[in-house]
């Protein structure tokens, strides 16, 4: 399996980090050995001084396929979840800085935290919109709605499968929105869909 992510798809994300808004979609991939799975908690890596979490929407490919329409994108994913896209932001920073790829500060063993998978006809609320959030030590630092994504979830996979095949497995991880910041050793994240908590991560 692979995970593909989408970068700055929140607006008001994207001026947190005083980055411009983009007019087509930002993408990057994180391998398989990036999973993070069964609320396992993560070790601090080593090689960062500046740990940053992104709460994200994450959907699972369930049937294989390329130029997708956005019309029959729906059929491509069936469950739902939340995620954590770790990200060593001073990495991240001298890279961008450098005009390098992302991958080490945002592709490395385990910084992908992925929730327990819910069909996703239990996600979306009445109006059709799916709130999300995250606490850090049970207090709420993130809180998103699919409503504010700058490229729907029916227009990332269409767009994605231009570029890369999707796979059964696949993982999405669809953008965060305002508010990521820090943690620490001995911190605990817990993502939620609505009322629904989806992910538990402990920072050791
Ligand atoms: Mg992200």
């Amino acid at each position: 399996m692979k995970i593909i992510c989408v970068g700055r798809n929140y607006a008001a994300h994207a001026k947190e980090l005083n980055n411009p808004i983009p007019s087509q979609p930002i993408l990057f991939l994180k391998p398989d050995t990036a999973q993070l799975l069964d609320n396992s908690p993560l070790y601090y890596p080593n090689f960062t001084k500046e740990l940053h979490y992104e709460v994200e929407v994450l959907l699972k490919i369930c049937k294989n396929g390329k130029f997708i329409q956005p019309k029959f994108a729906p059929e491509y994913y069936r469950e739902v979840s939340v995620g954590i896209d770790f990200t060593a932001r001073d990495v991240q920073r001298r890279c961008k800085e450098k005009g390098h790829p992302w991958e080490i500060a945002k592709a490395w063993n385990h910084s992908a935290a992925i929730g327990q998978f819910i069909p996703k006809e239990t996600a979306f609320d009445p109006s059709g919109q799916l709130q999300f959030s995250l606490k850090k030590n049970h207090k709420l630092v993130q809180e998103g709605n699919s409503k504010n994504m700058l490229t729907s979830f029916d227009a990332l996979i269409s767009y994605i499968s231009q570029y890369f095949m999707l796979l059964r497995g696949d993982i999405i991880f669809t953008g965060t929105p305002k508010g990521v910041g820090p943690v620490d050793c001995g911190d605990q994240l817990e993502g939620f869909i609505g009322n629904q908590s989806l992910l538990k991560c402990a920072i050791k």
